[in-house]
């Protein structure tokens, strides 16, 4: 059977890849330690599936506008207003269903076939196929621990070309943790606007930050940088909603308004109930996301302890988002439990089969000597799977 081109050229998203071996096994009765996928381990407070049933029971079961309900609209409005200072009006908003889907409709809305698109890499799974989806070209800037991971000024510099169109930003950043400081975006942000440049800035982890990690959104760097910014952001991290699949785009009102084009022959609307659910979220009391927050930063240190204790594992911890992303280059070359060990993907299917803990291979983020560990599990399983990861290695 023939697939299209377009079909054939994507890769399915790796980390669903590696959820879904891990659920092969788990379906074989092994107890897997699953640290695969970005999601948070716990339930979406109660308010918010509270305010969801109410919705459902008050008839919010019908389609929307396209780019959303315009409550919720006003809602993620006051949002940025009030953590950021950004004004956006409604017209200036398009909720999506979730965040990739918000990514992929800004970058239908942007490119064209042809357009360059600079990555920081490592790079959040999906980046480089939704671009390619668009028939634009992802021109990935690999970066090193020297910089924390992070693009340089120059690396940007030295990327543009002509056809340079975008600049994807991940702060803080899946799967690196790593965080740009207010003078790195500030830089980044001045050269966006000298070379007349759109930035999409994926902010959906801009509430989990640890230690002295400032967040700063990349639109407020003056009215030039707001003029180019599409600011992604969400529900599912903050308030532990993957499932209910509610993204948004702020940005300028010409994109905007062919985003809302884009989305009514996409998917008419995202869920009417979600986006009750996610009105609830915005409204109310915010005590929620800091109580998720500081377990995941208690998470974060008893991982990052373990880990640098494991010889040949090179971390540098993260200062955001719920990953450890680590180097495992020293055990290229080495022959555990039969198999010999010569990339990172070696090395995650032993870990899986091995010592039945699931990462997610550094390839899949443009780094092929890395291994992503997600800490969004409990702490007994963080424990238990480190355990066995750190044995099996010996
Ligand atoms: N952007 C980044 C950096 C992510 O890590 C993720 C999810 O893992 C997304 C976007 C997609 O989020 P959503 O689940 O809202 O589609």
């Amino acid at each position: 059977m023939r697939i299209s081109r377009f079909a054939a050229a994507i890769e399915p998203s790796a980390t669903l890849k590696a959820a879904a071996k891990a659920r092969e096994l788990k379906a074989k009765g092994i107890d897997v330690f699953d640290f695969s996928l970005g999601e948070p381990d716990f339930l979406t407070p109660a308010h918010i599936r509270e305010a969801a049933k109410e919705a459902m029971d008050a008839g919010h079961t019908r389609y929307t506008p396209a780019s959303g309900e315009l409550e919720l609209r006003k809602a993620i409005a006051s949002y940025h207003k009030e953590y950021h200072g950004l004004d956006y009006a409604p017209d200036q908003i398009c909720v999506s269903s979730g965040c990739k889907h918000s990514i992929y409709t800004a970058l239908c809305a942007t490119l064209d076939p042809g357009d360059e698109v600079v990555i920081p890499t490592p790079y959040w799974v999906s980046y480089r196929d939704l671009v390619q989806m668009t028939g634009a070209k992802a021109v990935l800037v690999p970066t090193t621990p020297a910089t924390g991971l992070k693009m340089t000024p120059d690396q940007f510099r030295a990327a543009i070309t002509p056809k340079t169109r975008l600049l994807m930003l991940n702060s803080p950043c899946n799967p690196t943790g790593s965080v740009y400081t207010p003078d790195e975006l500030a830089a980044i942000a001045a050269i966006v606007v000298e070379r007349d440049l759109l930035c999409l800035s994926d902010e959906i982890y801009e509430r989990l930050l640890y230690g002295a990690a400032k967040f700063r959104a990349f639109a407020s760097f003056g009215p030039e940088v707001y003029a180019r910014t599409l600011t992604i952001n969400g529900v599912s991290k903050s308030y532990a909603m993957t499932g209910w699949r509610i993204g948004w785009t702020c940005g300028p009102r010409e994109i905007l308004k062919a985003m809302d084009s884009v989305q009514s022959q996409q998917t008419s609307n995202p869920c009417s109930v979600s986006q009750r659910a996610a009105l609830a979220a915005l409204v109310s009391r915010q005590e929620c996301v800091d109580e998720m927050r500081k377990e995941f930063a208690a998470r974060r240190d008893y991982v990052c302890r373990r880990l640098q204790a494991i010889p040949g594992v090179a971390l540098t911890p993260p200062d955001g988002a719920f990953y450890a992303f680590f180097d495992v280059t020293a055990h290229f070359g080495r022959t555990l439990g039969g198999t010999t060990i010569n990339n990172s993907a070696d090395f995650c299917l032993a870990a899986l089969e091995q010592a039945h803990v699931s990462l997610v291979e550094g390839a899949a983020f443009g780094a092929p000597g890395y291994v992503r560990m997600s800490f969004a599990a409990s702490t007994e399983r963080l424990e238990k799977g480190l355990d066995a990861l750190s044995s099996w290695l010996k």
